[in-house]
């Protein structure tokens, strides 16, 4: 039986729930009606059931997709300004021992060299990433009790946040690591995280078995029901996401939203983030092998849907996809993005980028320099700040903030003075000019006239050398 409260995954992520949800869905698609009744709930920006989305999703109306499309990219503005957080992945470990059929780091695979970086490589990572400008890190490993046990991994964030080069800092790092126990995630807790990730991959039950046929992460429930785990362990912002192409994306969706559902009624609160991955080219993958690749359009769909359906979730795009989608999902609702990313074992400390350890083909490919000046091209303001979580504005508060778009207030200059660190210590000339443009007109968009006199006096403090300003 369906039931959001429930802790088991079959009854919070009910299959006949999804089935008749997409029934629903499929007999409604195109009336008129009921579809303008549910645009007339998203409008109210309290969010949409996974039934009503699921009708948005499967519309076909041109004019009232293009509708769901302006919608989408009002709420973003509403909730996250014209602010888009900037990240970079970095992959510690691909020793696995699980069988993941769309994965290069799956066990089978003999080819693949193995590499898991020591403290001292994580080190020159580290140091790499910060020479670019990175602040914010998502540490990325496949499941492995011997290679990688929670202490390597625990060892490993100690040894991010220790490391001070030159102005550089990572002042936030999320963990992507397989599903594991409360007491480990309570360690992380402690370790000073900021979001626990992890990717669902597939909601649907026999095809999520089938795609991981071997290794602890064939155990659905225990995957499914992995962020209840990391709430108890104390970790209140996690990342939901699926891996589009492998099952139908009418369901997924509906799946994804149901979760959603289900962390809010059990939990009081939402996904602090939802990914919306596709499976690409890879050492021994071919995403053509699986059936259910989704178009550029579709996918594009898909993220304004999930923008009108969770308002106050964030929403990630990776160098999965190329600069024309991630420029169109940026308009439809994303407001994260990674930039100039390696996804190799010790990629950013090699001069070109290695493919040997690659976890999937980077689509975009350009330097953070140039995706900084892209995004500023477009009005746009990339954003390294980190502060909601060191100012303890997690969880429920920040969602709290964020729903009644306080958020505003600080995340805006906020993204204005950790941009300003990023044009004083990494820009290359041109991109200086043009965000130091962007941040004098973006100045004039700070509501309070107090707040604008203190952005003003720390703006010019980080041109004499201070660093690490927050509201
Ligand atoms: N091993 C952990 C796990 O099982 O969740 C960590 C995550 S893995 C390093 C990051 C994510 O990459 C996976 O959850 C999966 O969705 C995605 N991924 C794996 N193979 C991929 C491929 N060929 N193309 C695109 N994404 C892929």
């Amino acid at each position: 039986m369906y039931n959001p409260k429930s802790l088991k995954a079959e009854e919070f992520i009910n299959h006949e729930e999804i089935l008749e949800t997409l029934e629903y869905a499929e007999k409604n698609k195109n009336n008129v009606e009921v579809i303008d009744k549910i645009l007339e709930k998203a409008r109210e920006l309290k969010g949409l059931s996974h039934r009503e989305a699921s009708v948005l999703l499967a519309c076909e109306i041109p004019e009232k997709v293009e509708e769901v499309y302006k919608l989408a990219e009002q709420i973003k503005k509403d909730f996250y300004g014209n602010r888009i957080v900037i990240f970079a992945p970095l992959y510690l470990s691909n020793y696995c021992v699980n069988g993941c059929v769309y994965c290069p780091y799956h066990h089978q695979n003999g080819t693949i060299p193995r590499k898991k970086l020591t403290q001292e490589e994580v080190k020159a990572e580290v140091i790499a990433l910060q020479d670019m400008g990175h602040k914010r890190l998502a540490i990325e490993a496949g499941e492995d009790p011997v290679n990688n046990p929670i202490e390597y991994i625990l060892d490993c964030i100690k040894t991010i946040y220790s490391i001070q080069h030159k102005n550089g800092a990572i002042r936030r790092v999320n963990v992507n690591i397989a599903a594991t126990t409360v007491e480990n995630y309570r360690r992380l807790k402690e370790a000073g995280i900021g979001t626990y990730i992890l990717f669902q991959e597939t909601y649907h039950k026999e095809s999520y078995e089938k795609l991981h046929p071997t290794g602890p992460k064939h155990n659905y429930a225990y995957h499914t029901e992995a962020m209840d785990r990391a709430m108890d362990g104390g970790i209140d912002d996690v990342g939901l996401g699926v891996l589009f192409g492998l099952e139908m994306y009418k369901y997924e969706f509906a799946g994804l939203l149901m979760h959603a559902e289900h962390l809010e009624a059990v939990h009081g609160v939402g996904p602090h983030t939802i990914s919306v991955p596709r499976v690409k080219k890879a050492d021994d993958i071919d995403p053509d092998a699986f059936d259910n690749g989704i178009s550029d359009e579709i996918f594009e769909k898909i993220a304004a849907c999930i923008r009108v359906a969770v308002p106050y979730t964030g929403m990630i795009i990776s160098t999965r996809e190329n600069e024309k989608v991630r420029k169109q999902m940026l308009h439809l609702g994303v407001s994260q993005i990674s930039g100039a990313s390696r996804t190799s074992v010790g990629g950013y400390t090699q001069e070109e980028r290695p493919h040997d350890t690659e976890q999937f083909d980077v689509s975009d490919q350009r330097t953070l320099d140039d995706v900084v000046k892209w995004l500023m091209d477009m009005d746009y303001i990339p954003s390294f700040c980190t502060a909601c979580y060191r100012e303890g504005r997690t969880g429920d508060r920040f969602m709290a903030l964020c729903k009644s778009k306080q958020i505003q207030n600080c995340c805006h200059p906020n993204a204005l003075m950790t941009l300003k660190e990023f044009l004083e210590d990494y820009a290359s000339p041109e991109t200086k000019k043009v965000g130091e443009k962007l941040i004098e007109k973006e100045i004039d968009n700070i509501g309070k006239e107090k707040v604008k006199q203190i952005v003003r006096e720390r703006l010019k403090k980080i041109e004499q050398g201070d660093r690490d300003f927050r509201f």
